[in-house]
């Protein structure tokens, strides 16, 4: 075999000749944890703090993404020391570099952190950079994101509203009730036709009081509306989650969610097998194409519910969803962080005829400083649906003094 030549370009690094005129090298990366202690950790709600990575080019442009993860680790994996070759720095594979070639950059981080990285914490990381590369070489070519993932795959777009009053921490299922129901009203109030129920209520019901409360959940709700429900890893036995399904078989239920232990991939292909008429969702946790594969595969799903801003950002989720797409299963990503996430999965679903619907955290319905005050847009949703965000990039604005004043600072000082 022909040895490599080490002056050859890497095919990551583009090459001046045939730069546009508005491109730009990257000056600098940077990843800042944010951290507003306003929501309790003992919930379930992970929007208390984000870590937004933020890329600025020569000429000032700044591209923003962020990843679901703690911010003080994603840190420090974006800044750890050069090890070996694969085992490097991303911030400084970063730097100096043309932005345009994102995938053969998103490779190139991946090949040069698979020691520390190659899933869990160090995709998630490379998602936040991911992310602001779009969003930067949107804001370069002044085009939306949805336009570099290949353009518009449908003309209307559909968020579904996620239902969640918090964990019961006390309270009773009638409680719970009630409070599902004020957020129904909300939601429908907003402008959503496409509701998920989130039922987290774990001991406090037996699965008959759970089936009943899913029934008069969609009482509530009307059969107008589509409805996901999210079991949240309720059960460790396919058989329970099978029969329970069962139960609800004439409700319309649109998507089953995680209702084993996210590990548990041949208990989902044994319920996928056996439920009849409700689509079984998982994966929101997963990260790269790789374990995906998994889940289309093995577990044998009909909806991947992988989270642009944990999966490996957009370059990553595209490659997901051709995956799924070639092999009849449908990909609804999960978000729930701040608006970065919001109007990544916007795009993502503009842009992907595989992605029918998409998660939606709307901040008047999950209230928390990082999702209503870090960016301050507020898409419209009228009879269900949202007009294609605009560009260039994401669209959307960071109010930098917010992310200046809940800048988590270093442990042991310093900045
Ligand atoms: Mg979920």
């Amino acid at each position: 075999m022909e040895a490599p030549d080490a002056s050859a370009p890497r095919p990551s690094d583009g090459g001046d000749a045939t730069r546009p005129p508005t491109a730009s090298r990257i000056a600098s990366v940077e990843a800042i944890p944010v951290v507003t202690h306003t929501v309790d950790a003992s919930d379930l709600d992970g929007s208390a703090e984000t870590v937004l990575v933020r890329i600025t080019d020569e000429a000032g442009r700044v591209g923003h993404g962020e990843a679901d993860a703690s911010g003080e680790v994603v840190q420090a994996f974006l800044e750890m020391a050069d090890l070996h070759a694969w085992s490097l720095n991303p911030i400084d594979l970063l730097t100096g570099r043309d932005p345009f070639p994102i995938r053969a950059i998103y490779d190139a981080l991946y090949e040069g952190t698979i020691y520390p990285g190659r899933r869990g914490l160090g995709i998630h990381a490379l998602s936040a950079i991911d992310v602001a590369l779009h969003d930067l070489v949107g804001k370069q070519l002044g085009r939306p994101v949805f336009e570099l993932l290949g353009g518009r795959a449908r003309e209307a777009l559909t968020p579904y509203a996620t239902i969640f009053p918090g964990l019961p921490n006390g309270r009773t299922l009638p409680e719970m009730l009630d409070a599902i129901s004020a957020l129904f009203d909300q939601a429908l109030e907003l402008g959503f036709r496409a509701v998920k129920m989130e039922v987290l209520f774990y001991d406090l019901v037996t699965d008959r009081e759970l089936v009943d409360a899913i029934v008069e959940g969609r009482r509530r709700l009307g059969h107008e509306i589509t409805m996901l429900v999210d079991f949240g890893y309720r059960w460790h036995d396919w058989r329970a989650a099978e029969a329970t399904l069962a139960r609800l078989e004439d409700q319309d239920i649109w998507l089953a969610e995680a209702p084993l232990q996210d590990d548990d991939i041949d208990g989902h292909r044994r319920l996928a097998e056996h439920v009849r008429g409700i689509r079984i969702g998982g994966a929101e946790i997963a990260a790269t194409r790789f374990e995906c594969r998994e889940w289309v595969d093995r577990a044998r799903v009909d909806v991947l519910q992988a989270d642009i801003s944990r999966a490996g950002g957009f370059t990553e989720m595209m490659r997901i969803a051709d995956y799924a797409h070639a092999h009849g299963v449908l990909v609804v990503p999960h978000g729930w962080k701040s608006g970065i996430t919001a109007a990544a999965s916007t795009h993502f679903h503009a842009a992907h005829v595989a992605c029918p619907l998409f998660e939606f955290l709307h901040p008047d319905l999950f209230p928390s400083p990082i999702r209503s005050e870090m960016t301050t847009d507020r898409p419209v949703i009228r009879d269900g649906v949202m007009e294609h965000p605009p560009g260039p990039g994401l669209g959307i604005e960071i109010d930098d003094d917010f992310v200046a004043r809940h800048r988590q600072p270093r442990r042991g000082g310093g900045s």
